[in-house]
Parts: C-alpha cells; structure tokens; sequence
C-alpha cells in the first residue's frame, strides 16, 4: 500500500505522521515526542530514527521515503544545513546522515515552503484554483517567511527551493535600507518591519506604551487609539509593498497567508488594496489572497507531501 510519510522537526518537539493518502482526512497515525536538542546533533538524528520506528510499529508499514520539514534550510552548495535557530544542526549533512540512517530516501525543505506545500495540496487552494500553476505560502508570525510552490510537467505540486535553497524566503527582502537590524546582517527586512514583534516594537516606539499585537488590532479597529491606527496602517502599506514584488516576479494562482500577524483580516481588503498600488497591472489583481485551513498541521502534512 502506498502511505506518505512525514516528519516535522521543531526545536522542542519532532512529529511525525503517516498518511493512507493525500488527503487530511487520511491520518493513519500522528505522533509527537520531544526533540531534546540541549543534547545535540547526534541525538536529535536518534530521536528522529526513535520516531520512525514507533511510526512504523503502530502502522505494520515501511517507508519507501520520508519527507522532512526542518527549520532553516538546506544549503545544496555546501550540503551542509544553514540558518536553523536548533543550531546545533547548522553546518551539519542532515538529511545524508538521515538517508544513512533510515536506510531510505528523504527530501528536505524548511517549515514556510512545507506549510506552502501543505496548503496548495491539502489546505486552502485546491477548493479555489485546484489547477493552480504557482502558489505563494507566506508565514508572517513571530518571524516571517516563504514558499513557492510550482505544479510539475507531470502534474505533481512540487517546492521550489533555488540553486541557494533559499527559494521562497520573503522575510529577508529589504524594506527600510536604514531600518531595524536583522538577525540575518542586513537591516530593514521585511521581517523586522511587519513580524508580530516588530509590529508591536514599531507601536511602542510611537506610543511609549507595550501592547501585544492582538490589542493593537482591537484599538485600531475601535478607532480609539491613533498609535494602533498608524501601526496596522504601516503593516497594510509595507505589506502591499513587499506582496507587490512577489506578484510582479511569480504571478501566483494564489498567496496562501499564515501566522498571527497573517491572521488579521485587514491583509485581505485593504492590503490586497495597497497591493494593487504596486503591482504591474493597470490596478487590477485578481491574485486570490487565501486564508489557511490546516491551522498547525500545516508543517507535518507538507513533509509527507515532499
Ligand atoms: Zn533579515
């Protein structure tokens, strides 16, 4: 029988599930055990290994591959990962020493082109455009990414992870030249410009007063507070900015918009409007603006679909 095979790697927890077919609804078993990353590199790839045998002794299948979702990316230059905040696995041939391992194949890709994987395939796209030629997943909570998701000659949806595997990562596009620091080196990326807490940086900065992001948008909303309207207006402008780059290089079928801060209604009015300010194309857009819906199974099922 043919199952797809999944692994989420976070810094506290790995996931693993085993699907019966590409489907949410084929959840032939899911399971969570902690990653103890404090005990390094070589423990996280017996943790994995732990996990895939529990998988296959509650199911009585075989793997013929697994597919992995990791955070940072894979370097295929240096072969090496890169950019992991678990850092213990930077520099380090993860997915050669998990084929060795496991004894299988694997694919790699990080958690924002997963949750695009997930939700061109099993989420949120296929109702709307199930022929979809490009899609755009963007996460825009704590930090900021991306993925680019192509359908394949043969039909199959596949991730585009670039020369540099650094396909897809938005986050990192610069926004404001003389903008906040990034952890990346560079300064004013998009993510230190419309994150969770950058927003919320951004309105303690004007205001003199720590809200969360949450009661920023409610105060904005009341029309009350004009610290909290000069906030989401920044974000909506930023956002149609940088959203307006995307569309003018890919022209996706649909962006498929995830995190908290991607959570705010506003993104899909009045920021789609700003969008059209930028976009190549007379102010016209008919780019469909998606809101998730595999919530946070979004990481586990993109794996299974590698
Ligand atoms: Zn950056």
């Amino acid at each position: 029988m043919q199952t797809y095979w999944g692994i989420d790697l976070g810094g506290t927890k790995i996931e693993g599930v085993v699907l019966s077919s590409p489907s949410p609804d084929a959840v032939v078993v899911r399971k969570r055990i902690d990653t103890e990353a404090d005990k390094g590199y070589q423990h996280i790839v017996s943790q994995i290994a732990k996990l895939v045998d529990i998988l296959k002794a509650e199911t009585g299948y075989q793997p013929d591959h697994i597919g992995f979702g990791t955070p940072g990316t894979f370097d295929p230059a240096r072969h090496v990962m890169k950019g992991c905040n678990t850092t213990c696995l930077n520099g380090m041939p993860l997915p050669q020493e998990l084929e060795k391992t496991l004894g299988i194949p694997v694919t790699i890709a990080n958690d924002a082109n997963c949750f695009a994987l997930a939700e061109a395939t099993l989420g949120a796209v296929p109702e709307v455009v199930p022929d979809f030629r490009a899609v755009f997943g963007v996460i825009m909570g704590t930090g900021v990414g991306g993925g680019v998701v192509f359908r394949g000659k043969d039909g199959q949806p596949f991730v585009q992870n670039g020369l540099q595997g650094i396909g897809g990562e938005w986050g990192h596009i610069t926004l404001e030249e003389n903008g906040y620091p990034c952890y990346c080196g560079k300064r004013g990326c998009n993510e230190q410009v419309f994150s969770g807490p950058a927003l919320q940086r951004y309105y303690s900065d004007i205001s003199g007063e720590n809200r969360k992001l949450k009661e920023i948008v409610e105060r904005h909303y009341a029309g009350t507070d004009p610290y909290a309207t000069q906030t989401i207006d920044r974000l909506l402008e930023n956002f149609g900015k940088a959203i307006s780059v995307i569309i003018n290089v890919l022209d996706p079928d649909a962006i498929v918009l995830g995190g908290g801060v991607g959570n705010i209604d506003l993104l899909y009015t009045e920021g789609v409007e700003r969008a059209k300010k930028y976009v190549f194309n007379e102010g016209r857009l008919s780019t469909h603006f998606l809101k998730p819906k595999l919530g946070d199974s979004a990481g586990v099922f993109g794996a299974a679909m590698l």
